[in-house]
Formats: C-alpha cells, sequence, structure tokens
C-alpha cells in the first residue's frame, strides 16, 4: 500500500511509525509544514526506505513560511517530494488568505520536473488549481479534495489527481459517491494522519478495500493500479524558461 500524505513527524513517536511504515507499506510521503521540518525530518528519516520526507511550506503557517522561502527554493531545486503546499481559504485561513496565495506563486515556480507534489486546497480549489495553472505546474494530486463532483471535474480536466483517505469513504461519509465515480487512473491513497486517526494502515486498508469494490478490482489489481498512478502523478511541466511566452 501507498500513503501519499503523512504528517510522520506530527505523531507522538514519527520514528515508531517510520519502523511501522517500513514493514507495512510500499511507500509513505511524510509531509511537512516547513522547510525547517523538512530538514530536520530528512536527518530522522536517513536510515528508512519506503518513508520520504517531502518539503512543505504550509498555508496555515504563511507568516513562518514566508520567512522560509528562500530555503524552501533552495531545497526545491533537488527534492523529488513537495508537500504540504496550497492555499487555505476556510474561516481558518481567510484572514491570510493573500499571503498565502503569494507563498503559493513563489514555491510553486520553484519545483522541479519530476516531482510529486501533494497539495492542501480547503476551501480555496481555484485560487490554488489558478496558481499551478500560472506556474505551468502539473499533474500534482490534490489531497483531501471535497471540493465536490463538480469541482473534481475541473481539477481533473487540468490532468491533476485526488487523493482519498478513510474518512471520505466512510459508510456515513457524504463523499463516498464521488470518491467511486472518479477516473481510476486518478486516485491515489492518503491517511493524513495522525489528524485524521493514528492506526495508518488500517486506514490505508479500508481506502484500498473501498476502492477496489468500486472499480470491482481485487487487491492485487487495486494495489497495482494505485502503484501505475503513484508513479505517473509527477510534474512534467514546469516554469522552464523555454516554455514561458
Ligand atoms: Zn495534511
Amino acid at each position: 500500500m501507498i500513503d501519499t500524505h503523512c504528517h510522520v513527524d506530527l505523531f507522538p513517536d514519527p520514528v515508531g511509525v517510520a519502523r511501522l511504515l517500513e514493514r507495512e507499506v510500499e511507500a509513505c510521503v511524510a509531509v511537512t509544514m516547513l522547510p525547517s521540518h523538512f530538514e530536520m525530518a530528512q536527518r530522522h528519516l536517513t536510515a528508512f526506505r519506503r518513508t520520504t520526507p517531502a518539503l512543505g511550506l504550509h498555508p496555515l503557517r504563511s507568516r513562518e513560511g514566508h520567512r522560509e522561502i528562500q530555503r524552501f527554493k533552495n531545497l526545491a531545486r533537488s527534492a523529488e517530494f513537495i508537500g504540504e503546499i496550497g492555499i487555505d481559504g476556510s474561516p481558518q485561513g481567510r484572514p491570510t488568505l493573500e499571503a498565502q496565495k503569494d507563498n503559493f506563486a513563489e514555491v510553486v515556480a520553484s519545483i522541479q520536473r519530476g516531482a510529486f507534489v501533494t497539495v492542501h486546497s480547503r476551501g480555496a480549489w481555484r485560487e490554488t488549481l489558478e496558481g499551478l495553472k500560472v506556474a505551468r505546474v502539473g499533474p500534482v494530486c490534490f489531497h483531501y479534495f471535497i471540493g465536490g463532483a463538480e469541482a473534481a471535474k475541473t481539477v481533473l480536466a487540468d490532468g491533476h489527481y485526488l487523493s482519498i483517505n478513510h474518512r471520505m469513504v466512510a459508510s456515513e461519509s457524504r463523499h463516498r459517491a464521488m470518491v467511486a465515480a472518479l477516473p481510476r487512473d486518478r486516485v491515489l491513497p492518503e491517511t493524513d494522519g495522525p489528524f485524521l486517526g493514528a492506526a495508518p494502515i488500517r486506514q490505508l486498508e479500508s481506502v484500498y478495500r473501498f476502492l477496489g469494490q468500486a472499480w470491482n478490482l481485487d487487491s492485487l489489481e487495486t494495489r497495482e493500479l494505485i502503484r501505475q498512478n503513484f508513479a505517473r502523478c509527477r510534474t512534467t511541466n514546469t516554469t522552464l524558461p523555454s516554455q514561458s511566452t
């Protein structure tokens, strides 16, 4: 199984979680909130092959993030995994929306070709999509996307992917129908741990089970399809000078 969005560094025992993931998953994208956290995660995760730190600048940490923009740009030159970055337009993020957009425009422009990128777009999927379009960066993965079926279509039309967690496919969730109807070649699993729970393996299993049923595939086929999606979800466009007009 693959976890495309997990805050390993926010668990009470990050190294213990990394050890568990090393045994149980194929790959885990260990997202971070700030470049300084990414550097710390790199030091702690060097021994782990399956859990890879991702370079982040979280929209709800925009003030600190702004001070670390240059650090982000330097680290982005060699970072294969980017996240969590994005824009938050929820009541929590609205007061800093303009600062977030500025940060996002700067960090997105520094992403290299071939990177896996997981983005936050709560209450601001249009702004996030627009920011990517302006910088010509894609495809990326929109994490925990709950903007609705129509919005999902718009995001998918730009070539992007969506990552799905166990809460979105829980029996009482109103997002189940949207998830089940997504094109199977654009879906990735995530736990968003520890925010949505502290049992990453069980959380992933329930996402894989739901997707397998929705797609009418057995567990081996489901895993293979997800593996292919993950391998393909890499930025092909970037703001290379040759592309700018
Ligand atoms: Zn997150």
